[in-house]
């Protein structure tokens, strides 16, 4: 039995930055991992503002996020024939004061997990040990079950719980046995990186088709300074009848490009060739559209969920983890009030899972991307001039509606108090176990 104040189950972003928020406020914690080597998987997602600023706030430098991503500095949808229906900057050219990063999912992943044991040692993640449930001890504290990979059991006993283990989180299945399975609308992604020239501003994130069929794509490199090339992230879309539900084995797999291309065969213009740009690929992940309905609370007496565990939601807003980032601060700025202590885990819960999960619901709406079904409806998705399709005034007007609802709030995030102050620890209170 081994034993620690905090208890992480699930090495990804959310709970490798809740080890480095620990870390930085002078909590002990351990993060156990299923996987038994770490290694740079996924593609591109955005890194909005506000967990940049708290990646700042841990430590992180921009030459850190440079190494791994770009700053964004344009959103734009876009016709099919490349013409202009709506954009605006990104990040600090919006008047954040911090920027929007497009990085390598995998790569940031990487530099979390090297950050973390350079500061804490490499003995914090425990790589290729599954936690398989939890006990709530009598006394107070709670005990973790341990699979390790080669099929023996442990036990750890801590004062809390973090279930940062993801959409399939085993934790969330014991405090919640009564949850649905796993919500698909229907629309599957196949996502995949190609070099290619980055067009508009250079870093752009580029959309187009409709709700059922689009593609998106954004560099997350800085040009190649030889050849001009950035690494483009690119998500190929189509939605289905899901009256049978997800056929496939498993939810997240590795796929050759000539499982799906066809679904894109006549998507060739002089601006953009999305058959090339798939078929540039080594390979791509295919990856149903899934979230999970939303659960009452987040805590089970010393037992907390953050990230994905906590409110796996569509990428609709490109914001599933940074808000695993901004999860982990909380957590540990609740636990700067009130120590490493159930009264944190019930006062980050109070705070964010009823306003999270409404964001959950509201991203499986079409999102901003209603606005391509609008000028798909109206012309079919080719037009000169947009302003003869939709006028200024409506656009404007469904993105202010998007955008109030998804609270991207500039002056608000820019005029916060940082989430944890500079130097904060937890002040004795923390328990020996
Ligand atoms: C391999 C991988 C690739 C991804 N690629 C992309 C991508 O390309 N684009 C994108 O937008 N999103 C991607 N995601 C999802 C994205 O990273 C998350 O939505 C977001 O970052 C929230 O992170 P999280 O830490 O809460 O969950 P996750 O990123 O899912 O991390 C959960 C971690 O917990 C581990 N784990 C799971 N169950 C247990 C358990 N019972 N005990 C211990 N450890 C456990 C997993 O191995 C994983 O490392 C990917 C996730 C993974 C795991």
């Amino acid at each position: 039995m081994t034993e620690s104040v905090v208890i992480i189950a699930g090495g990804g972003i959310g709970g490798l930055a809740t080890a480095l928020t620990l870390e930085q406020i002078g909590v002990p914690c351990v993060v156990y991992e299923t996987v038994r080597e770490m290694r740079p998987l996924g593609v591109g997602i955005n890194l909005q503002p506000n967990a940049v600023r708290e990646l700042y706030d841990l430590g992180f430098a921009p030459a850190d996020l440079d190494r791994v991503g770009l700053p964004a500095k344009e959103w734009a949808l876009v016709g099919l024939n490349g013409n202009d229906i709506y954009s605006e900057p990104r990040g600090i050219l919006a008047g954040y004061n911090w920027p929007q990063y497009a990085v390598h999912r995998g790569r940031f992943h990487m530099l979390l997990y090297d950050k973390l044991v350079e500061r804490a040692g490499r003995d914090v993640v425990r790589l290729g040990s599954r936690v398989t449930g939890y006990r709530k001890n009598a006394g107070g504290g709670v005990t973790a079950l341990i699979e390790h990979a080669d099929g023996a059991r442990s036990e750890a006993s801590g004062a809390l719980l973090v279930g940062a283990d993801g959409i399939h989180s085993a934790v969330r299945a014991q405090m919640h046995p009564d949850q649905p399975p796993i919500h698909w609308g229907g629309a599957i992604m196949w996502r995949g990186t190609t070099w290619g020239k980055p067009i508009r501003t250079g870093a752009s994130f580029v959309g187009l088709g409709t709700h059922r069929q689009r593609v998106v794509f954004y560099p997350i490199s800085q040009p190649d300074p030889q050849t001009g090339l950035s690494m483009l992230n690119w998500i190929a879309e189509v939605t289905i009848d899901n009256a049978e539900g997800w056929k496939q084995s498993g939810w997240f797999r590795q796929v050759p490009v000539s499982d799906f291309v066809h679904h894109f065969d006549n998507w060739v213009w002089d601006w953009l060739d999305v058959p090339a740009m798939i078929r540039g690929a080594d390979g791509a992940f295919e990856n149903p559209m899934i979230d999970r309905d939303p659960v009452p609370t987040w805590r089970d007496g010393p037992v907390v969920l953050v990230g994905d565990a906590a409110h796996a939601m569509y990428p609709t807003g490109s914001n599933g983890g940074s808000q695993a980032i901004v999860d982990a601060r909380e957590l540990g700025a609740a636990m700067v009030a009130h120590g490493a202590t159930e009264a944190a885990l019930a006062a980050f819960d109070n705070r964010l899972c009823g306003p999270i999960s409404q964001l959950v619901l509201r991203n499986r709406g079409a999102g901003p991307f209603g606005l391509l079904n609008m000028v798909d409806a109206h012309c079919g998705g080719t037009f000169d001039n947009i302003d003869d399709v939709i006028s200024a005034g409506e656009r404007a007007a469904f993105m202010a509606g998007y955008k109030a609802a998804a609270g991207f709030a500039i002056e608000t995030l820019n005029a916060a108090p940082p989430t944890i102050p500079p130097g904060a620890r937890v002040r004795g209170e923390v328990p020996v176990v």
